[in-house]
């Protein structure tokens, strides 16, 4: 195999999503080394950018080198101590993982389980942070990719803030595509990464730590058991000691600066409207068409990811291997419980276009004919 002989696809998965050429082209720049004063000035330039779209003041907001589930465990590895009792909702695969992750750091794991497809209730979570008042987090996924499913976290984050407990909030998903505000929902610990709504290829998680996370860390009684993901050794790198930790992915970062700029140049609230507008009308035309939502009720549906059972409950995975194989379109099957029960389209960063859209219909429109023909 060569791989200037790939067949380019149409990424309409739960991610990767497609990388804009401009994007690609910035890639491609000469490798620096990590300590390179200009690289230095990218990093810090991509940490700022970060800021602004978490919306977050924090310090501590930098990519993790590694993709979502890096962040996820950065997040986790340093907060938690064994013993600690860590609250998670579970109602999807990614809650599910929180909880395993957070299983095998030695905290004792009291989980929220909800229906998959509904987000979890607001008042249940802030009753269980209620009987659990010495729980040192409470983690939620903010756009579950696994069901469509967006979960409301303001409640949460304004019961957590009159506590000692910190907010840790999954926005993998969200960043980039949904309204997610750090500092003003009151979240301790945000993470992301770069292959969903921002079109970046995978590799990078952002992420961010709120002074009071920050402090957590620092007053640990057993240090964070990962080397790798310890925030007060990568701080040592990130801040004006400039201390080598561990080699940046240098091109990766030019791709998330390069992204930063598509971003500011679109603006954050037109790069919302666009998820928005673009996911409401393929919900729109796959309801026309007999596919069901999985996900509900209506204003809890993600734009950016569409979970829907395909017409007349028929089987999803040949119409989905012919939509890769006849018309270079990936979509992405069901996880868990749905697991052979339903699509996830993901209609995320560059990929959230009419053109997207036109051309999945079409596709879809001529293999539902070509089977009606048969
Ligand atoms: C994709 C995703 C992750 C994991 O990210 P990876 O890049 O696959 O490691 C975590 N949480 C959510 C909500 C996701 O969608």
């Amino acid at each position: 195999m060569d791989v200037a002989s790939l067949t380019p696809r149409l990424l309409l998965g739960p991610g990767p999503s497609p990388v804009s050429d401009r994007i690609l082209r910035a890639m491609s720049r000469p490798t620096l080394g990590h300590l390179d004063p200009q690289f230095l000035a990218i990093l810090d330039e991509v940490n700022e950018g970060l800021r602004e779209l978490f919306g977050t003041r924090n310090r501590t907001t930098f990519p993790v080198s590694g993709t979502g589930s890096a962040g996820m465990e950065a997040a986790l590895v340093n907060l938690l101590e064994p013993g600690d009792k860590a609250i998670v909702g579970v109602k999807g695969v990614f809650g599910t993982r929180l909880a395993e992750m957070s299983r095998r750091m030695g905290a004792e794991v009291i989980t929220v389980e909800g229906e998959w497809g509904r987000p979890l209730d607001p008042d249940l979570l802030v009753a269980t942070h209620r009987e659990h008042p010495d729980a040192r987090l409470l983690a939620l996924v903010h756009a579950e990719t696994s069901t469509g499913v967006r979960q409301p976290l303001d409640r949460v984050g304004a019961h957590l803030q009159e506590s000692g407990t910190l907010f840790v909030v999954d926005a993998v998903t969200s960043l980039a595509g949904i309204p997610i505000e750090v500092d003003a929902v009151g979240i301790d610990v945000c993470y992301a990464g770069t292959q969903k709504c921002l079109g970046v290829p995978p590799g990078l998680a952002p992420i961010t730590f709120s002074p009071r996370a920050v402090e957590r860390v620092r007053s640990r009684t057993v240090p964070v058991a990962s080397w790798y993901l310890d925030i007060t050794l990568i701080a040592g790198y990130l801040g004006s000691e400039r201390r080598y930790h561990h080699t940046a992915p240098i091109n990766l970062v030019y791709a998330l600066h390069e992204a930063l700029r598509e971003v500011r140049e679109e603006r954050l609230e037109a790069r919302f409207r666009r998820h928005a507008e673009i996911g409401a009308r393929l919900q729109a035309a796959l309801a026309e068409r007999g596919f069901r939502p999985y996900a509900g009720p209506e204003n809890a549906r993600l734009p950016q990811l569409t979970a829907v059972h395909l017409p007349h409950d028929r089987a999803e995975g040949p119409l989905r291997s012919a939509l890769l194989e006849e018309h270079g379109i990936e979509v992405g099957g069901g996880l868990g419980p749905a697991q052979g029960k339903i699509w996830r389209i993901g209609l995320m960063g560059d990929g959230a276009r009419q053109s997207s859209v036109d051309r999945l219909l079409g596709a879809i429109d001529n293999l539902l004919r070509e089977e009606e023909a048969a």
